[in-house]
Order: structure tokens, then sequence, then C-alpha cells
């Protein structure tokens, strides 16, 4: 059986779903293709942030309230398609550990704009007032906006969402994509395709692509693991970006230590050294909680970003209809929705990528 479709899209990370439901948004039909499950890849992780303030200076993102609405409300969407909840506007604490680190983040927050009820500058015993014992050194921020995703509930129900919405997701399949020049064609199990455009948003195996192995991606290794607390409720709500994260979901006494730092890795599995590490990032920033916590679970995963920390979009140089979108860094739940409906509106209007994640800032050698 043949069965036509306008985009085919490999992956179905944060990337590939929000490609389709930007598409279908905009008239477009496509299909989702996964070589194992929906968020199989990165967008597996248990627990991620939607923080607007990231790295050591606690920077305002790029076209950070235009990601923030655009997940906001995908996530609502998609939490319609779920039993549990998968979401909480919890707010992030991003304590500073050392002073130098306080000076950078004051005088970053000092010569930014935050939207009204974004972000706040706290002093140590303000840090202390919302969490108490938590290691502070000269104050931090306080992001009452922070949201905490269990990321890999967010996908299933946003496949749940694509599916009632007529698109159809194929799992456990890896074709091999054909060229035949104005059309792709992929062999299935049961089905062959034919997509007038092919889309990798493959997450990090885009790399080994031999199409896309000319761009300079980083991958980076990151564990997250699931600690319990032993014996009583943990006795805050929010989550934390400290050394790493500290994710915090329904749960009265469970949460998620997580860190992106192996740049040398030889497997994808979670291991005792990654245990180690997340628990010596907690004891820096908890070290009465890191005492009395066991590990019940633990994911490892790979982060793929570019040198400029932007996600890279666009068409191949060399072919009429083969795109990418990966290289969504850290801020995949940020980026995921807006970028998906930046590229449907270039597709089908003709407006220009923005220059910072066009993949014409890349030169095919
Ligand atoms: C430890 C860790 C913590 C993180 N924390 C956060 C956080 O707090 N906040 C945040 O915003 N981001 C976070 N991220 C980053 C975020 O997870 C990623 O940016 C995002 O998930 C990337 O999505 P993606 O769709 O590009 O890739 P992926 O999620 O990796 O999806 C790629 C999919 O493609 C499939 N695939 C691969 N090759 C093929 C093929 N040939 N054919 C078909 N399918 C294929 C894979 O099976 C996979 O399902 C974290 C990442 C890690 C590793």
């Amino acid at each position: 059986m043949i069965r036509k479709t306008d985009f085919c899209i490999l992956g179905g990370g944060i990337a590939g779903l929000s490609l389709a439901d930007a598409l279908l948004e905009h008239n477009i039909e496509s299909i989702v293709i996964d070589q194992n499950e929906i968020g199989s890849g990165a967008s597996g992780t248990p627990g991620g942030l939607v923080n607007p303030a990231t790295g050591r200076r606690a920077k305002k993102t790029w076209k950070a309230e235009e990601c923030f609405e655009s997940i906001l409300s995908n996530l609502e969407k998609a939490q319609a398609f779920s039993d549990s909840s998968f979401f909480y506007q919890n707010g992030l604490l991003r304590p500073a550990l050392f002073e130098k680190m306080a000076r950078k983040m004051k005088n970053q927050y000092d010569k930014t704009t935050w939207p009204e009820g974004w972000c706040e500058w706290k002093t140590d015993n303000e840090i202390q007032e919302i969490h108490p014992n938590i290691n502070c050194v000269d104050g931090g921020l306080w992001l009452p906006i922070g949201i905490t995703v269990d990321v890999g509930a967010y996908m299933k129900a946003y496949s749940r969402f694509l599916k009632s919405s007529g698109i159809d997701i194929y799992c456990g399949e890896k074709p091999y994509p054909i060229s035949k020049d104005d059309y792709w064609l992929l062999e299935l199990n049961e089905i062959t395709i034919h997509a007038d455009h092919l889309v990798y948003a493959t997450g990090h195996t885009v790399a080994t692509s031999p199409f896309w192995d000319w761009i300079p991606f980083n991958l980076i290794k990151g564990q997250v693991a699931k600690f319990q607390k032993e014996s009583g409720p943990l006795g805050f709500p929010h989550s934390i970006s400290s050394l790493g994260y500290i994710a915090r979901l329904g749960d009265e006494d469970t949460f998620i230590q997580g860190s992106t730092y192996e740049h040398d890795f030889s497997n994808l599995q979670p291991n005792d050294e990654g245990e180690a590490y997340l628990r010596k990032r907690l004891r820096r920033t908890l070290p009465q909680l890191e005492k009395e916590s066991t590990i019940v679970d633990q994911w490892a995963g790979v982060r793929t970003s570019t040198p400029n920390y932007k996600p890279i979009l666009g068409l191949h140089p060399a072919y009429t209809n083969l795109h990418v979108f990966a290289g969504l860094g850290s801020k995949g739940l940020l980026y995921g929705k807006f970028l998906a409906n930046h590229y449907a509106d270039h597709l089908t209007t003709g407006k220009s990528l923005y220059p910072e994640i066009d993949l014409n800032r890349y030169t095919l050698s």
C-alpha cells in the first residue's frame, strides 16, 4: 500500500511532534516515524524545566516571551490527552552558590528587562525564606513563572493529541529514505510512504546522518536520577536550578536531579559514575536532603547543540525537499513549538527564517 503525504518527519521527540503540529495548523499534512517509541530520545526525560533564565549568569533566553507563550499553551493542549498531570507551574529558584556567581547574576539581572512577574532578585535571607537551608551566597533569582515538566509523559500525551487530529505516527520503524528528486520514498513494514518533503528531527543521531554530518553539532550526554526522601514530605514545591537542576513534580516525597556534562561517552546508559556525579551536585545545593534520599530510578540522554547554542532549521543546500530541525540544546521545551510555528510560517508564507537558527549559517563542505 502506498501512503502519500506532504511531509514525512523522522523523529518523534519535541522537534518532530511540534513540527507535525505546526504544519497541521498551517494545513500541511505530515506523518511521523520514530525508530523506537515516541519520546525515546532526549525528550524522554522524566523531569525538565521551562527556564527562561539560563547559564551561570541567568541570562534571559532568546525570544523568551514568544517561546514561553508557545510552550505553555502547548502543555495545556496536550494535558487534555493525559489522565495524570505532567506539568506544574511551581516556580524556579536560582540561588547563587558563590560570590562571583551572585555578582554575575545580579549584573545580568540589573541590565535585563523582564516581563512583569517573571523574575525577581532576592537577598540570601529572602532565598532562605523561600527555601530554608538551601546553600546560597549573596542572593539569587526567583522565577515564579518557572514550569517543571515530565517530558516523557508530555510527549505521550502530545502524540495522542496529534493522532486524534489525524496525524499518523509509526513507531519501531527505521526506513532508509530514497530520493526520487521531487519526492521521497520510504519503505515501512506494511506501507510505502511517498512524501513530497522529508524532515530529519532525529535528535543526536542527526550528527551521524550522511546528509547532515557537515553541521558542527556538539553532543553532550546527561543523566537524571529520581530521588525519594526516606522520611516525610520534601517540604518545598518549587524546582531549583543551580549546579544542574532539581525538578519537583507532583509527588510529595520525590524529586529529580539532572545534569548534562559528559562530552566523551561510549554508550547511552545511566551508570554509577552518573549517580555519584548527581549526588555530588545535589549535596552542593541541598546537603541535608542528599543524606536523606535514595535513588529509585535513573535515566540518560544526549543533548544536541550548536556553536551558537541555537537550534538548526532549514533546507539542505543540495536538495529542494530535505529539511532539518535539530540542535535544541538544553532548551528543547522553550524552543520546540515556537520554532516549529516559525518554520511552518516560513514554508507557507516565504517569511525569512531568523538568521540565528537558519541552517544556512553553516556551509556544506
Ligand atoms: C539530561 C537532560 C536534561 C535535559 N533537561 C532539559 C530541561 O530541563 N529543559 C529543556 O528544555 N530541555 C532539556 N533537555 C534538552 C531536551 O531534552 C532536548 O532539547 C529535546 O528533547 C530534543 O528533542 P529532539 O526532538 O530534537 O530530539 P529527541 O528527543 O532525541 O528525539 C529524536 C527522536 O528521533 C528518533 N530517531 C532517531 N533517528 C531516527 C531515524 N533514523 N528514523 C526515525 N526516528 C529516529 C529517536 O528515537 C528519538 O525519539 C535535557 C536533555 C538531557 C539529555
